[in-house]
């Protein structure tokens, strides 16, 4: 199923993208909940009482209705991937970075969670905007210690991400996390896949274009550090919550690494896509003016 967030007529609530259309689910299985987190929170029943739904007719909207939100709004926690494509620590090492012993983590705040085909900002205190075309994986049981051969169990889905990034605030401090994290910097979506119809996570094709031009084709399988892998270092330190996204990181041909750096500029297109999961597709925009915001 591809679970969406999505608003119409008012209000935002959940639902399943199906072709041009999406099924509403708190029209056709109103004993559901009517937000992902607390959908995906109640467990198999849920997803078995939406896929019922969908079988169903279910009531549903066009899609073009509709505005796609992030599928978790507000995730608990975006965790996301340093340098763990082999090609892009090809590039990277020219900046300095060295091959990861471990998996090179930082946040990205919450905040920062944006809808899969709304602009995002080109920040006033930057220039030096970069793309980072991403596989991102959706947890669905809060999760402790859990051993690798048992990761796939606590995912909920994949989702497409782009890890856009201010390099100048990324790289001018040894940690990573306000350059990463600028409001509407994690444009993600357009749903969540669940694993039943993804598969092996590790053999899709990632790309990135800007305006239609390719900057990063590469596979899941170049991933370093794998997405079970992940979620077992994760879970080692920490709980993972239902709906933390864990971005993987991205392959080589992002914009710093072009000779000389491109970088985004306002009114660029940038879309990202994943075999057999979807794309989300996000232009820039300048950061609105007086953003000067007291309560
Ligand atoms: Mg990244």
């Amino acid at each position: 199923m591809k679970l969406v967030t999505f608003s119409h007529d008012g209000s935002t609530r959940i639902g399943v993208a199906e072709g041009d259309e999406v099924v509403d689910l708190a029209a056709s299985a109103p004993e559901l909940p009517t937000e992902m987190v607390a959908f995906l929170r109640a467990g198999e029943s849920a997803l078995e009482a939406a896929r019922a739904a969908v079988a169903a007719g279910g009531a549903r909207l066009p899609r073009v209705q509709v505005h796609l939100e992030s599928p978790i709004l507000r995730p608990p926690k975006i965790l996301a991937i340093g340098v763990n494509y082999g090609d892009h620590i090809e590039e990277a090492k020219e900046g300095g970075m060295k091959i990861p012993e471990y998996p090179v983590l930082f946040n990205k705040q919450s905040t920062s969670a944006h809808p899969p085909f709304d602009p995002f900002h080109l920040p006033r205190a930057s220039s030096a905007l970069d793309y980072e075309g991403e596989l991102a994986v959706v947890i669905g049981k809060p999760c402790r210690h859990v051993p690798r051969d048992r990761a796939h169990e606590v995912i909920a889905g994949y989702t497409v991400a782009n890890d856009v990034t201010v390099r100048d605030w990324q790289l001018r401090t040894p940690t990573f996390t306000i350059g990463k994290s600028f409001d509407t910097h994690c444009p993600m979506g357009p749903w969540i896949l669940t694993p039943d119809e993804f598969g092996d996570p590790h053999t899709h094709d990632l790309k990135t274009w800007v305006n239609g031009e390719l900057r990063q084709s590469s596979n899941t399988k170049h991933l370093v550090f794998d997405c079970f892998h992940l979620i077992e270092h994760l879970s080692t330190a920490f709980t993972l919550e239902v709906g933390d996204v864990i971005s993987t990181g991205t392959p080589g041909g992002v914009g710093i690494a072009m000779k000389p750096p491109s970088f985004l500029v306002e009114g660029d297109v940038v879309r990202v896509a994943i075999e057999g999961l979807g794309e989300i597709e996000n232009s820039v925009v300048a950061e609105p003016g007086d953003t000067v915001r007291i309560g």
